[in-house]
């Protein structure tokens, strides 16, 4: 192989392509057979990764210095070993667009671990939560030693710390036992449930044998465990079931019995967690992670693997954001209440909102008591395929606006049910009351965001040029990405930043003038420079009133010793101080420098100052007002 071939490899490597495409393309640039085999390739490939090796971690602080640099408010914690410091055992990270999403929709949080995604084997732990579109975001991620009591406490307690000690309404976790130690110890104002999903699936494993053999046990334990209105409910058909089926003995079914209260919904179904009974949602986090990171990968591939992922889910948010912001939805019924929800809501969430409202035009309602408490039910043609039928129990407060369902959707979901929907039809009531929208599914107001977002303590940016810039590159990206949409928003960013200039130019005048009174140079005195705060008279506009032309008045005003002083010409040539070329152009290069120095010529008179405001001149006056500092200390 050839060392330009293995340059190539080298970045295909990087760019983590297979093998067999390698070959490919290393057979396309020789024009045929290599001299080489697949096998060859790969060897060259581990001993690359290989020299990574030892650097892996040593590599790290400096990655998430570089990170935090760019992002102020990025937040990264190492564990190391009690005797020996250099020795990594746990990495905490998470970047300042993952921290806004926490501070926004940190209301619940999803936490599972996975295994096989770097090289070392260690569990790979990350917090997802549910964005409000309904998507999954990424709160935070940790790399971590090992699943004990102890590892878990440490992850929460610096996730915590890392998240200004706001706790979550709501934990969803598997059966792990260390979680179900230090989820309670950490996350102590949090509700603390496992995943439905595992439990199920476990029952399925465990008892396959029962479910084949006792007909229709799987279907009544599904309906019970999903669909149980009240704990009596659940609690009462789940006798009635192992009596039924004869299951007493099942050892998995006494377990479920004996934890039911942590994880049968019915026990949750007033704890707010939106959209989710499982941790399915870490587990598709962690599957993205698996597919796109080869377990042999070094903590820092791994680190740029995360970036992508977290720059896809950046992506899908912002989609959404101007897919509800530009676009209109697709109506079912075009009504009053569908309309003001499509307002109320972002995007996918108003088809989450329609779907109950389609749901509910297949309900019945009884009037139990006129006004106050409703049954509602399914037709008996749309209740067969049900395995019971049920009916939900709807309480209604019309002078306050409030309603209640059995169901519980509202309280968990922040989505009114389709019982609720159907009352509100009943009593001809034509929107569903503004305390139903709640805040975390409505488009977000976007100074909201940005105030999230760029919310940087000033003790940093006092101390610090470069984060000053990269802050004000974030802002003034965004500005710009914003303001070219439209030719009225580009015109006004472009107005709005004259303005900004003209304030800039102003404290540089300013400094200026500090620099040299500093420097003992007798300045004449002007007035100090005032912030721009608009009275609250409103006359802050007022424009000059139109001159009148009368004999005697001077044409121009005198200049002020100052102006004179600014608008003193610099010698142009910096070689032989000529004004009418400069040292590129210079034909003196042969002469030596000092002879200029010994004849300074004489300052030209100054002109006067220009009181016209385009932004070209302006821009001129910037150069020009740098130009007294220069001379001055040519004198001193
Ligand atoms: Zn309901
Ligand atoms: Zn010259």
């Amino acid at each position: 192989m050839t060392d330009e071939e293995k340059l190539l490899v080298r970045t295909l490597n990087l760019a983590k392509l297979p093998t067999r495409k390698i070959m490919d393309i290393l057979s396309f640039l020789r024009h045929g057979p290599l001299p080489y085999t697949k096998k060859y390739v790969t060897n060259v490939r581990a001993s690359i990764r290989k020299e990574n090796d030892g650097y892996d971690m040593m590599q790290l602080p400096d990655y998430f210095r570089n990170k935090q640099a760019e992002d102020p408010r990025y937040y990264y914690k190492f564990k190391v070993h009690p005797q020996k410091p250099s020795k990594v055992l746990c990495i905490f990270w998470a970047d300042g667009y993952s921290r806004k999403m926490y501070d926004l929709y940190g209301d619940s949080l999803s936490f599972d671990t996975t295994y096989k995604t770097n090289k070392y084997n260690l569990p790979f732990a990350p917090f997802v939560g549910v964005s409000g579109h309904g998507q999954n975001c990424l709160f935070a991620c940790a790399i971590i030693q090992d699943e004990t009591i102890n590892t878990f406490i440490w992850l929460f307690q610096t996730f915590l710390e890392c998240m200004g000690r706001k706790q979550p309404r709501t934990v969803i976790t598997d059966q792990d036992t260390s979680m179900k130690e230090a989820v309670p110890e950490v996350f102590n104002l949090s509700k603390h449930r496992n995943c439905l999903f595992h439990v199920k699936k476990k029952a399925e494993e465990k008892c396959c044998r029962t479910f084949v053999t006792k007909g229709d046990l799987h279907a009544d334990f599904t309906d019970i465990v999903h669909n149980s209105l009240t704990v009596a409910e659940f609690e009462k058909l789940w006798q009635e079931m192992v009596q039924k089926y004869d299951i007493g003995v099942v050892n998995y079914f006494k377990i479920m019995w004996k934890e039911r209260r942590r994880w049968t919904p019915v026990y949750f179904k007033t704890d707010f967690l939106p959209l989710l009974h499982s941790t399915s949602r870490s587990e598709g986090m962690n599957a993205i992670f698996k597919d796109n990171v080869a377990s042999t990968d070094n903590v820092i591939s791994f680190m740029t693997e995360y970036e992508k992922i977290s720059e896809r889910i950046q992506d899908m948010e912002r989609e959404q954001d101007s897919l509800t912001r530009t676009t209109k939805p697709t109506f079912w019924v075009h009504n009053e209440l569908e309309i003001k929800a499509s307002r109320m809501y972002n995007r996918q969430i108003f088809y989450r909102f329609q779907k109950q409202m389609k749901f509910a035009a297949q309900l019945h309602v009884d009037v139990v008591e006129n006004g106050l408490r409703f049954e509602v039910y399914k037709s008996s043609m749309l209740a067969e395929k049900d395995f019971r039928t049920r009916r939900y129990l709807v309480l209604a407060n019309l002078k306050q606006e409030k309603f209640a369902c059995i169901c519980g959707k509202f309280q968990k979901d922040g989505i009114v049910c389709a019982h609720i929907l159907c009352v509100l039809v009943n009593l001809n009531m034509a929107v569903l009351p503004d305390k139903y929208y709640i805040q975390r599914w409505k488009p977000q107001d976007r100074k909201y965001v940005r105030d999230k977002q760029f919310n940087v303590p000033m003790e940093l940016t006092e101390a610090s040029r470069h984060l000053r810039y990269s802050q004000l590159s974030t802002i003034l990206n965004e500005m710009a990405s914003d303001g070219a949409r439209t030719n009225q928003k580009y015109l006004y960013v472009v107005n709005e930043s004259e303005r900004i200039f003209a304030g800039l130019d102003e404290m540089t005048k300013a400094d200026e003038l500090r620099e040299l009174q500093a420097r003992g140079v007798a300045v004449e005195k002007e007035p100090p420079i005032q912030m721009q705060v608009p009275h609250p008279d409103g006359y802050d506009n007022l424009q000059d009133p139109d001159v009148v032309v009368s004999k005697g008045r001077p044409k121009s005003r005198y200049l002020t010793a100052r102006e004179k002083f600014l608008t003193k010409k610099q010698s142009k040539c910096s070689h032989c101080r000529s004004q009418d070329h400069n040292i590129a152009t210079c034909h003196n290069l042969h002469i030596d420098k000092s002879e200029f120095e010994k004849k300074k010529p004489a300052t030209k008179k100054p002109t006067g100052p220009s009181d016209s405001s385009t932004s070209k001149q302006n821009g001129a006056k910037r150069q020009r007002r740098k130009a007294p500092a220069t001379q001055v200390e040519g004198v001193l």
